[in-house]
């Protein structure tokens, strides 16, 4: 098996690593050979007219590009329900071109582009040009989030009713980044989605409670001297939206759980029947608050790094199915929004690239999941919690060739330079981990090749397009 640092030279422009076609990308047919969908049984996967046109052993298909996939797991196309992708706005953050590049580097085909861009996304005018972008770039699905609140002020609700009416069809609502705090305006967002089958989607953060809060609340905050995050700012609101969603049979969605105690209550929740679903990101299932102690920046999350006992509540809650998927929260930002002191510092790390290295290491390795249970939890729900069609179905002749090949034997290190993100803020750099992604394909057409098949046909007839970036000149080395 190749390994993950492969700079073979092929045709076409790098990016960080591998290549990225663009529109003009082959829509010939792919034959995938001797794959091994979920990590089952190998088979051969015939990608045709954007659907899995079959399947089987030992296929030849003429004029189709062959890819020896000897050794690799199939899975459905990873679908995230929460990515930053700044673009309006924050576009020296993160574009939604750069954005989309690093979702399909990572293997995603559909991501859910949170609304706290600038202006907010809180009019069908917003979601729309969010959408168009992600049309025109090609290489993921965007699905816009539009804002619950008005500004993002917990004010006033926003046209929740015309983002749902609109081209984008929006179904998930959050003004992610801060919390809908008042209880009155979250019963009623939470009533007024019903009427399109939408859900809310809470960042659970007591604001009185964090005031000024830069780390989680404990023995080793008062030690370094940091004003803590309490997990009671979480469970608070978790307990309180529970039991509103409860009362209206409405659908909360509770993103990045980070605590053992917010795991409980939902776990309470679901066996009372109550319409809540819950996501995990990459950082919590891997890191814990004692990163905290080296004052690095890219530490800084929010809600923040807890316990090793919260580490494995959360591991088991996504095992066991209390807490439905993985979820990324990359929040790309610029240097100098992050090399700065700790206070100072903005909260985030990117994820798009990592996220599925991570679940491999926390979950696939400890024997908590399975492939099928990491494209359950990566895909098929996050799709049905996201009302995203064609994405997180399954293998099959018929079904939309939304698809990852992934090469679960090779390691790599994560160099923050050689990611495609713009954002320059990973929790996980300098760390080898396992589990590389090969290749994406979005209705059948590669999105991203990695340098492994860059000489390959598949490689070749990738039309490539460079990377948009200043800094993209020193990247094109590889
Ligand atoms: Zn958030």
């Amino acid at each position: 098996m190749t390994g993950t640092h492969d700079t073979s030279t092929g045709t076409g422009v790098r990016t960080g690593r591998g290549t990225t076609p663009g529109d003009g990308g082959s829509t010939r047919p792919v034959l995938v050979r001797g794959v091994r969908p979920l990590g089952g049984d190998a088979t051969d996967l015939l990608l045709a007219d954007g659907i899995v046109a079959e399947t089987g052993r030992g296929m030849t298909a003429d004029g189709a590009l062959v890819v020896d996939a000897d050794g690799l797991v199939a899975l459905p196309g990873l679908v995230d329900l929460h990515t930053h992708l700044r673009e309006p706005g924050r576009e020296d953050a993160e574009t939604v071109e750069s954005g989309s590049r690093a979702a399909a580097l990572g293997g995603f085909t559909a991501v859910h582009a949170m609304a706290n861009t600038d202006p907010v996304a809180d009019t069908a005018g917003v979601v729309e040009q969010v959408w168009r972008m992600g049309r025109r770039t090609g290489l993921v699905d965007v699905r816009p989030v539009g804002a619950v609140t008005v500004g993002l002020r917990g004010e006033q609700l926003a046209e929740l009713g015309a983002m749902a009416d609109s081209a984008a069809a929006v179904r998930v609502f959050s003004d992610d980044g801060l919390c809908v705090s008042d209880a009155v305006l979250m019963r009623r967002a939470l009533e007024y989605v019903k009427a399109f089958d939408g859900v809310v989607a809470q960042h659970s953060q007591e604001p009185r409670l964090t005031e000024a809060a830069q780390m989680h609340e404990g023995e080793l905050s008062a030690v370094l001297g940091l004003r803590g995050w309490p997990a009671a700012a979480e469970e608070a609101i978790i307990a309180r939206d529970v039991l509103i969603a409860g009362h209206v049979d409405s659908h909360l969605h509770v993103c990045h759980v980070s605590t053992a105690g917010s795991v409980e209550i939902i776990r309470w929740a679901k066996s009372r029947g109550v319409r809540v679903t819950a996501e995990v990101t990459p950082h919590h299932l891997l890191l814990t608050h004692e990163e905290v102690a080296s004052f690095d920046p890219v530490f800084k999350v929010n809600p923040p790094l807890r316990t090793p006992e919260d580490v494995a509540a959360v591991r088991e809650a996504l095992a066991d199915g209390t807490i439905d998927v993985v979820a990324t929260d990359h929040a790309p930002h610029p240097a100098e929004d992050k090399d700065c002191e700790w206070d100072a510092a903005a909260a985030g790390t990117t994820g798009l690239e990592t996220a599925l290295s991570v679940v491999q290491q926390v979950m696939v390795e400890t024997g908590l999941l399975d492939w099928a249970g990491v494209a359950e939890r990566m895909s098929v729900r996050p799709a049905g919690i996201g009302r995203v069609a064609g994405h997180g179905r399954p293998i099959a002749a018929g079904e939309p060739a939304n698809l990852v090949l992934v090469d679960p034997a090779a390691r790599w290190r994560v160099d923050p330079g050689a990611l495609a993100t713009w954002g320059c803020n990973t929790a996980f750099q300098g760390s080898t981990l396992p589990g590389r992604v090969v290749a994406t394909f979005l209705r059948g057409r590669p999105t991203f090749v990695a340098p492994r098949l860059a000489d390959t046909p598949l490689g070749s007839a990738a039309a490539v397009h460079a990377a948009s970036r200043p800094e993209a000149a020193q990247e094109v080395t590889a």
